[in-house]
Protein backbone atom coordinates (compact mmCIF):
# COMPACT_ATOMS: atom_id res chain seq x y z
CA UNK A 1 0.00 0.00 0.00
CA UNK A 2 1.33 3.73 -0.93
CA UNK A 3 0.50 5.73 1.91
CA UNK A 4 1.72 9.24 1.99
CA UNK A 5 1.31 11.39 5.54
CA UNK A 6 0.44 15.09 5.63
CA UNK A 7 0.06 17.33 8.31
CA UNK A 8 2.42 20.12 9.77
CA UNK A 9 5.80 20.00 11.19
CA UNK A 10 5.63 17.95 14.78
CA UNK A 11 2.66 16.82 13.52
CA UNK A 12 3.82 13.39 14.34
CA UNK A 13 4.66 11.77 10.86
CA UNK A 14 8.32 10.67 11.23
CA UNK A 15 7.13 8.62 14.76
CA UNK A 16 3.95 6.79 12.69
CA UNK A 17 6.07 6.59 9.37
CA UNK A 18 8.51 4.55 12.08
CA UNK A 19 5.70 2.59 13.65
CA UNK A 20 4.48 1.84 9.99
CA UNK A 21 7.74 0.50 9.05
CA UNK A 22 7.96 -1.71 11.83
CA UNK A 23 4.45 -3.39 11.80
CA UNK A 24 3.96 -3.35 7.91
CA UNK A 25 7.54 -3.50 6.49
CA UNK A 26 6.85 0.08 4.04
CA UNK A 27 9.88 1.86 3.74
CA UNK A 28 9.63 5.73 4.93
CA UNK A 29 10.55 8.11 2.39
CA UNK A 30 11.23 11.16 4.10
CA UNK A 31 13.11 13.72 2.02
CA UNK A 32 14.23 15.57 5.39
CA UNK A 33 15.61 12.52 6.76
CA UNK A 34 17.35 12.35 3.10
CA UNK A 35 18.67 15.91 3.03
CA UNK A 36 20.04 15.68 6.55
CA UNK A 37 22.01 12.90 5.72
CA UNK A 38 23.04 14.54 2.48
CA UNK A 39 24.32 17.52 4.94
CA UNK A 40 25.93 15.48 7.22
CA UNK A 41 27.94 13.15 4.71
CA UNK A 42 29.11 16.90 2.93
CA UNK A 43 27.55 16.08 -0.18
CA UNK A 44 26.68 18.88 -2.89
CA UNK A 45 23.17 18.04 -2.79
CA UNK A 46 23.32 18.35 1.55
CA UNK A 47 25.36 21.97 0.88
CA UNK A 48 22.95 23.20 -1.45
CA UNK A 49 20.12 22.32 1.11
CA UNK A 50 21.13 23.74 4.53
CA UNK A 51 20.46 27.54 4.17
CA UNK A 52 16.80 26.38 3.07
CA UNK A 53 16.49 23.87 5.80
CA UNK A 54 17.84 26.46 8.57
CA UNK A 55 15.90 29.45 7.31
CA UNK A 56 12.43 26.79 7.46
CA UNK A 57 12.09 27.38 3.75
CA UNK A 58 11.25 24.41 1.20
CA UNK A 59 14.39 23.03 -0.51
CA UNK A 60 14.20 23.96 -4.74
CA UNK A 61 11.58 21.75 -6.30
CA UNK A 62 13.81 20.57 -8.76
CA UNK A 63 16.40 19.05 -6.07
CA UNK A 64 13.72 17.52 -4.13
CA UNK A 65 11.82 16.13 -6.71
CA UNK A 66 15.39 14.10 -8.53
CA UNK A 67 15.96 12.81 -4.86
CA UNK A 68 12.03 11.86 -4.02
CA UNK A 69 12.12 10.01 -7.51
CA UNK A 70 15.56 7.78 -6.99
CA UNK A 71 14.45 6.64 -3.99
CA UNK A 72 11.14 5.48 -5.12
CA UNK A 73 12.40 4.13 -7.81
CA UNK A 74 14.46 1.51 -5.50
CA UNK A 75 13.42 -2.08 -5.91
CA UNK A 76 12.81 -2.39 -1.91
CA UNK A 77 9.17 0.39 -3.01
CA UNK A 78 7.58 -2.86 -4.41
CA UNK A 79 5.44 -3.79 -1.53
CA UNK A 80 4.20 -0.02 -0.99
CA UNK A 81 6.08 2.65 1.22
CA UNK A 82 5.08 5.65 3.64
CA UNK A 83 6.06 9.05 1.91
CA UNK A 84 6.67 11.73 4.29
CA UNK A 85 7.58 15.37 4.14
CA UNK A 86 7.00 14.90 0.25
CA UNK A 87 5.88 15.92 -1.69
CA UNK A 88 5.33 19.45 0.08
CA UNK A 89 4.02 21.72 -2.42
CA UNK A 90 1.93 21.67 -5.64
CA UNK A 91 4.76 21.51 -8.18
CA UNK A 92 6.11 18.79 -6.33
CA UNK A 93 2.66 17.04 -5.96
CA UNK A 94 2.35 17.08 -9.56
CA UNK A 95 5.63 15.58 -10.52
CA UNK A 96 4.36 13.22 -8.11
CA UNK A 97 1.03 12.60 -9.86
CA UNK A 98 3.16 12.15 -12.90
CA UNK A 99 5.44 9.91 -11.93
CA UNK A 100 2.95 7.57 -10.39
CA UNK A 101 0.72 7.88 -13.52
CA UNK A 102 3.52 6.56 -15.96
CA UNK A 103 4.20 3.56 -13.55
CA UNK A 104 0.59 2.58 -13.05
CA UNK A 105 0.71 3.26 -9.80
CA UNK A 106 -1.35 5.47 -7.09
CA UNK A 107 -2.00 6.44 -3.70
CA UNK A 108 -3.83 4.63 -2.01
CA UNK A 109 -4.27 6.34 1.36
CA UNK A 110 -3.56 9.88 2.28
CA UNK A 111 -3.59 10.54 5.87
CA UNK A 112 -3.83 14.25 7.18
CA UNK A 113 -2.56 14.56 10.99
CA UNK A 114 -4.40 18.04 12.21
CA UNK A 115 -2.54 19.33 15.29
CA UNK A 116 -2.52 22.84 16.66
CA UNK A 117 -0.22 24.96 16.26
CA UNK A 118 0.55 26.18 19.70
CA UNK A 119 1.19 22.63 20.32
CA UNK A 120 3.37 22.11 17.71
CA UNK A 121 5.93 24.92 18.62
CA UNK A 122 6.23 23.22 22.67
CA UNK A 123 6.40 19.43 20.67
CA UNK A 124 9.09 20.76 18.60
CA UNK A 125 11.34 22.04 20.81
CA UNK A 126 11.15 19.22 22.82
CA UNK A 127 12.64 16.92 20.28
CA UNK A 128 15.41 14.98 20.53
CA UNK A 129 16.89 12.20 18.31
CA UNK A 130 19.77 9.56 19.29
CA UNK A 131 23.00 10.44 17.56
CA UNK A 132 23.94 6.59 17.49
CA UNK A 133 24.75 5.32 14.71
CA UNK A 134 21.62 3.04 13.53
CA UNK A 135 19.71 4.02 16.54
CA UNK A 136 17.21 6.53 15.23
CA UNK A 137 15.63 6.77 19.03
CA UNK A 138 13.07 9.45 19.37
CA UNK A 139 12.29 11.23 22.50
CA UNK A 140 10.60 14.44 23.69
CA UNK A 141 11.15 16.06 26.70
CA UNK A 142 8.24 16.97 27.34
CA UNK A 143 5.77 14.25 26.16
CA UNK A 144 8.52 11.21 26.32
CA UNK A 145 11.19 12.09 28.40
CA UNK A 146 14.52 10.07 28.36
CA UNK A 147 16.03 9.13 32.00
CA UNK A 148 18.71 11.73 31.29
CA UNK A 149 17.54 14.75 28.23
CA UNK A 150 21.56 14.09 26.66
CA UNK A 151 21.59 10.28 26.97
CA UNK A 152 19.65 7.82 24.81
CA UNK A 153 17.74 5.32 26.90
CA UNK A 154 18.05 2.72 24.00
CA UNK A 155 22.08 2.92 23.27
CA UNK A 156 23.39 5.50 25.19
CA UNK A 157 24.15 7.63 22.25
CA UNK A 158 24.41 11.19 23.01
CA UNK A 159 20.63 12.77 22.07
CA UNK A 160 20.85 16.18 19.75
CA UNK A 161 18.12 18.55 18.71
CA UNK A 162 17.79 18.95 14.81
CA UNK A 163 19.55 22.66 13.68
CA UNK A 164 16.26 23.61 12.59
CA UNK A 165 13.80 22.96 15.62
CA UNK A 166 14.65 26.81 16.98
CA UNK A 167 11.63 28.74 17.58
CA UNK A 168 12.03 31.26 14.92
CA UNK A 169 12.47 28.83 12.40
CA UNK A 170 9.90 26.59 13.82
CA UNK A 171 7.46 29.65 13.18
CA UNK A 172 8.72 30.19 9.59
CA UNK A 173 8.12 25.87 8.89
CA UNK A 174 4.84 26.43 10.29
CA UNK A 175 3.95 29.61 8.12
CA UNK A 176 5.42 27.79 5.11
CA UNK A 177 3.58 24.64 5.80
CA UNK A 178 0.40 26.98 5.90
CA UNK A 179 1.26 28.54 2.38
CA UNK A 180 2.75 25.71 0.67
CA UNK A 181 1.70 22.58 1.46
CA UNK A 182 -1.48 22.43 3.41
CA UNK A 183 -3.55 22.99 -0.29
CA UNK A 184 -2.05 19.64 -0.43
CA UNK A 185 -5.43 18.67 1.37
CA UNK A 186 -7.20 19.87 -1.28
CA UNK A 187 -5.55 18.67 -4.56
CA UNK A 188 -5.92 15.30 -2.52
CA UNK A 189 -9.33 15.46 -1.82
CA UNK A 190 -11.64 14.65 -4.70
CA UNK A 191 -9.92 11.43 -5.39
CA UNK A 192 -11.37 10.32 -2.14
CA UNK A 193 -8.50 9.28 -0.35
CA UNK A 194 -8.12 11.41 2.06
CA UNK A 195 -8.59 10.98 5.67
CA UNK A 196 -8.26 13.12 8.71
CA UNK A 197 -6.97 12.11 11.80
CA UNK A 198 -6.45 14.37 15.33
CA UNK A 199 -3.08 14.57 16.21
CA UNK A 200 -3.15 15.74 18.91
CA UNK A 201 -4.11 12.29 20.83
CA UNK A 202 -1.35 9.77 22.27
CA UNK A 203 0.80 8.30 20.01
CA UNK A 204 -0.87 5.48 19.85
CA UNK A 205 -4.05 6.98 19.80
CA UNK A 206 -2.83 8.15 16.60
CA UNK A 207 -1.12 5.00 15.49
CA UNK A 208 -4.87 3.26 16.11
CA UNK A 209 -6.40 5.58 14.24
CA UNK A 210 -4.19 5.06 11.00
CA UNK A 211 -3.81 1.77 11.02
CA UNK A 212 -7.86 1.14 11.27
CA UNK A 213 -7.82 2.74 7.91
CA UNK A 214 -5.39 1.19 6.64
CA UNK A 215 -7.43 -2.47 7.16
CA UNK A 216 -10.53 -1.08 6.33
CA UNK A 217 -8.80 -0.26 2.57
CA UNK A 218 -6.99 -3.44 2.95
CA UNK A 219 -10.04 -5.72 3.16
P1 LIG B 1 11.29 17.60 7.66
O1 LIG B 1 12.27 16.67 8.29
O2 LIG B 1 10.34 16.88 6.75
O3 LIG B 1 10.61 18.49 8.64
O4 LIG B 1 12.15 18.57 6.70
C1 LIG B 1 13.14 19.44 7.21
C2 LIG B 1 13.49 20.49 6.17
O5 LIG B 1 14.00 19.86 4.99
C3 LIG B 1 12.31 21.33 5.68
O6 LIG B 1 12.05 22.44 6.53
C4 LIG B 1 12.82 21.78 4.31
O7 LIG B 1 13.79 22.81 4.41
C5 LIG B 1 13.54 20.52 3.83
N1 LIG B 1 12.62 19.60 3.10
C6 LIG B 1 12.24 18.35 3.47
N2 LIG B 1 11.40 17.80 2.56
C7 LIG B 1 11.24 18.74 1.61
C8 LIG B 1 10.48 18.80 0.40
N3 LIG B 1 9.70 17.77 0.01
N4 LIG B 1 10.56 19.93 -0.34
C9 LIG B 1 11.33 20.97 0.02
N5 LIG B 1 12.06 21.00 1.15
C10 LIG B 1 12.03 19.89 1.93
Amino acid sequence: MNLLLLGPPGAGKGTQAKRLVAEYGWPQVSTGDMLREARSAGTPLGKEAASYMDAGELVPANVVIGVAKERLMGSDMAGGYVLDGFPRNLEQAEALDEFLTERGESLDLVVNIRVDPDVIVKRILGRRACSGPECGGDFNIYFNPPASEEVCDDCGGELVQRSDDNEETIRNRLEVYRRETEPLIEHYRPSGKVVDIDGAAEPDEVYAAIEAEIEKRRG
